[in-house]
């Protein structure tokens, strides 16, 4: 196993390295994927689940990637031609809008500008002009640009219009506040291996009655296992023994619930404080060796900070040195964005204080390799708060 590296340093918004505890139970004997002691282990997860998404909604895991978890939202929900408004500032967003249409939906795309939030005034306003949509789909956290998206103030406002509110929290949940019940979120999805810091293998999707409503009355059926009514019946007929309607990866559902524990224990509220506490490390820092910030302050995302490249070296050059040199994983800009900004992910191991430094000494350290006079430690002065969270 030598290319097992324990130095490598994820700083990219997800995949998130995960602690040696979870790790470890991911290594658990392959057991079978149903009966008491597996079922538990499961229960716990979705237990934990709800608490972190704070609502009392159902809640599934399925297994797969987070856009699973929102194909199986939009192909459950929507029936052919049935009208999405679907609201975006980025990548994902814009994904969202090619899932709806494949999945049939009447499909309106309202944009926002790049590096800035979605208008929920705007959203008010096209959805008080008519005619009524059935759906309102977005991204809470639009990774691609580090923006943080409002999600209560849309969710109201698809509410008192009759429209139900599908929102992507893949990269959101952990890492920044989620009130599904209190912001009336329908449909929410999420996944392990963001915020959540464990491996990737499982998505999680919240239900609420309006959702269900629109479920069971949604005649198309297009496939089965993302079909959430499958989900459902299942949970009904094996509870016991096998409340999921396939096979579930049991390592990965151990490390998942190791890592909902640590999370547990740690508490949602500090780790939160802590994700925001170390993007406002970077950002502070950053700023002192001549960076400058794509996405103002006032809606930067804790969870991803999207950094325009420096004067004098080229984000291209810039992340291949820390790969190279320091085993450190930055990400790129996606299309347009692409060497015009780089992003620094808030998650995992990389919100601990000592990570952060260390990445702040090599990025120093990569700037005066190409000749920028920057003095030794200049980005790690005063980025932490006196008192510790
Ligand atoms: C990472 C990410 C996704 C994709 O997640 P997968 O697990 O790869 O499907 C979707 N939306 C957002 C906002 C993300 O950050």
């Amino acid at each position: 196993m030598s290319d097992r590296r324990q130095d490598l340093h994820l700083f990219i918004p997800g995949p998130a390295s995960v602690t040696p505890e979870v790790l470890e139970a991911m290594a658990h004997p392959i057991t079978p994927h149903y009966g008491d002691d597996f079922v538990a282990a499961y229960n716990r997860c979705i237990d934990c689940m709800q608490q972190i998404f704070m609502t009392e909604n159902d809640l599934f895991l399925l297994v797969g990637p987070g856009t699973a978890a929102a194909d199986a939202a939009l192909t459950s929900a929507l029936p052919d031609g049935a009208r999405a408004l679907v609201l975006t500032n980025g990548f994902f967003g814009d994904r969202f809008v090619e899932m709806c249409q494949m999945n049939r939906a009447e499909t309106e795309k309202m944009e926002f500008a790049p590096g800035e939030p979605i208008d929920a005034d705007r959203v008010a306003d096209r959805l008080a002009q008519g005619p009524a949509f059935d759906a309102v789909v977005w991204v809470h956290h639009e990774t691609s640009m580090g923006v943080l998206n409002p999600v209560e103030p849309i969710a109201k406002a698809a509410r008192k219009h009759g429209a139900l509110s599908i929102v992507d929290a893949v990269s959101s949940i952990g890492g920044t506040e989620m009130r599904v019940d209190d912001w009336g979120v329908d449909l929410c999805v999420t996944v392990g291996n963001k915020c959540l810091a464990t491996p990737p293998g499982i998505a999680a999707i919240s239900v609420s009655d309006a959702a269900w409503d629109a479920i069971d009355r949604n005649d198309n059926t297009r496939g089965w296992y993302l079909d959430l009514r499958v989900w459902r019946k299942y949970r009904q007929d094996w509870p016991i023994w096998h409340p999921y309607p396939t096979t579930v990866p049991t390592g990965v559902l151990y490390a998942l619930r190791a890592g909902l524990e640590q999370l547990m224990a740690d508490g949602l509220e500090q780790r939160i404080a802590r994700t925001a506490e170390a993007a406002q490390a970077v950002r502070h820092g950053l700023r002192q060796v001549g960076f400058e910030m794509f996405v103002d302050d006032a809606w930067a995302s804790p969870i991803t900070t999207a950094v325009k490249a420096h004067p004098m070296v080229p984000a291209d050059v810039l992340l291949g040195y820390l790969l190279k040199t320091h085993n450190m994983h930055l990400s790129g800009g996606i299309g347009p964005m692409h060497g015009k900004i780089f992003r620094v992910g808030h998650m995992g191991q990389a919100i601990e204080r000592d990570e952060v430094e260390l990445l702040l000494h090599a990025i120093e350290e990569g700037l005066r390799l190409h000749g920028a006079e920057i003095p030794v430690g200049a980005s790690l002065e005063g980025i932490w708060p006196e008192v510790a969270v």
